[in-house]
């Protein structure tokens, strides 16, 4: 019982935050001098950053939560789901035959973190037009959530297959 009205407490303290970030977004999204100020200051800080730590190549919409903390643009297929029907058997990319595939690093890492599920989302296409933006400035705006046809479900690999009666 008192667990069942801490995690509601939980949830409402996240959605008020949430809908707090949402308001500050809306307000920067209005204001593109203000936007174009962010983005000229924080661009240099996220590319020096995640850069350093995980080969970040700025496409300006981070899906790193979900891709067990390892950029998906490193792949040198660009995928964004992956891994393809390419990945040899030992694991290497069929690209750069030295090189371990990324997906395979994705995946093994996502499993050690607290939301190992996320590996399995259907991440959109990569929109170009955002390439070289902080990645910060457009989660805060929304600019990272424009629909680009992959708005309808299935969200995650996950459903397709218990939806076709396989159990992952
Ligand atoms: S997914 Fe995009 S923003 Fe995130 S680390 Fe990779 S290139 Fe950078």
């Amino acid at each position: 019982m008192g667990g069942r009205a801490d995690q509601s407490c939980t949830e409402e303290v996240m959605m008020s935050e949430f809908q707090s970030w949402r308001r500050i977004g809306r307000y920067i999204d209005q204001r593109p001098g203000l936007k174009r100020f962010l983005d000229r200051i924080l661009c240099p800080l996220e590319r020096i950053s995640k850069g350093a730590v995980f080969d970040c190549r700025m496409c300006g919409q981070c899906v790193l939560h979900s891709t067990g903390m390892v950029c998906p643009m490193t792949c040198p297929k660009k995928l964004r789901n992956g891994p393809c029907g390419g990945v040899r058997l030992d694991g290497k990319c069929e690209v750069l035959p030295k090189v371990q595939c990324v997906w395979v690093t994705a995946y093994a890492r996502s499993q050690r973190l607290f939301w190992p599920h996320e590996i399995h989302d259907l991440r959109p296409p990569v929109d170009w037009s955002l390439r070289g933006t902080s990645s910060w400035v457009n989660a805060l705006t929304g600019r990272d959530q424009i629909a680009s046809g992959c708005v309808a479900e299935p969200h995650s690999a996950l459903q397709v297959l218990n939806r076709n009666g396989h159990s992952a």
